[in-house]
């Protein structure tokens, strides 16, 4: 049996920062599920498929190979044996991720790859329907939210270090529809599962986070709850 901790929320509340030390803290395997999305939607962008074309995305779920390894610790996606990890997080991939992931059949896929995993590593994963659909049975779900002002003031203060000037109010927007499109799809919507426990982390720092959901776990193994 394999312990697993599953943590969704919207976009930039801090679920991979969070996950990330908390994998580590437990000696656990960091599964990021986005990441998966986000090599599917680079497949379809090299193929010049375009989100609304069910058919050939449904075809390209067949001659795309997604898969995971580790190296260091760090979670490294694959994409019919090429290594896109460095490709992933620009916002054109991270726009097709959410625009493509509502297809049943993207969901399949990935889905299955992501229990697959679960079931042979205790794991931390992190998604949108990781409590909700894809480990119902999760001992630990955690439903990791933050304001929208929070979210944006942490990416505009992400792209600042980069060296970039990014727009505040484009940021805000940007945040505000991702979260439109992940709740409102009809296939597994981003939505807090029933026996997730909720944590806001706007007023606070990623070390509370990663103690809150540390007592939740320990609390868990210990049979109080
Ligand atoms: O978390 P990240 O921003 O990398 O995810 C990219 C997109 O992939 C999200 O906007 C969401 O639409 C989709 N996604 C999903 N289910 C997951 C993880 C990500 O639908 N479990």
């Amino acid at each position: 049996m394999t312990t697993n901790i599953a943590i969704d929320g919207p976009a930039g509340a801090g679920k991979s920062t969070i996950a990330k030390r908390l994998a580590a803290e437990l000696s656990f395997i960091y599964v990021d599920t986005g990441a998966m999305y986000r090599a599917m939607a680079l497949y379809l962008i090299r193929q010049g498929i375009p989100a609304e074309d069910t058919a050939k995305i449904e075809e390209a779920c067949q001659s795309a190979d997604i898969t995971i390894s580790y190296e260091n610790g760090e979670q490294q996606v694959l994409l019919n044996g090429e290594n896109v990890t460095g490709f992933l997080r620009s916002e054109e991939v991270g726009n097709m991720a959410s625009a493509s992931a509502p297809h049943r059949k993207v969901r399949e896929k990935l889905t299955a790859l992501q229990k697959k995993l679960a079931s042979e590593e205790d794991v931390v994963m992190d998604g949108r329907d990781i409590g909700s659909q894809v480990l119902p049975e999760a001992e630990v779900k955690i439903y990791l939210t933050a304001s929208v002002k929070t979210r944006a003031l942490r990416r505009y203060h992400q792209l600042e270090e980069k060296g970039l000037d990014p727009s505040l109010e484009e940021i805000e927007k940007d945040i505000k529809k991702r979260d439109d499109q992940d709740k409102n799809r009809e296939i597994s919507p981003l939505i807090q599962a029933e026996d997730a426990v909720l944590v806001d982390s706007s007023e606070m720092t990623i070390d509370q986070v990663v103690q809150r959901i540390l007592d939740i776990y320990k609390k868990r193994e210990n049979g109080l709850r």
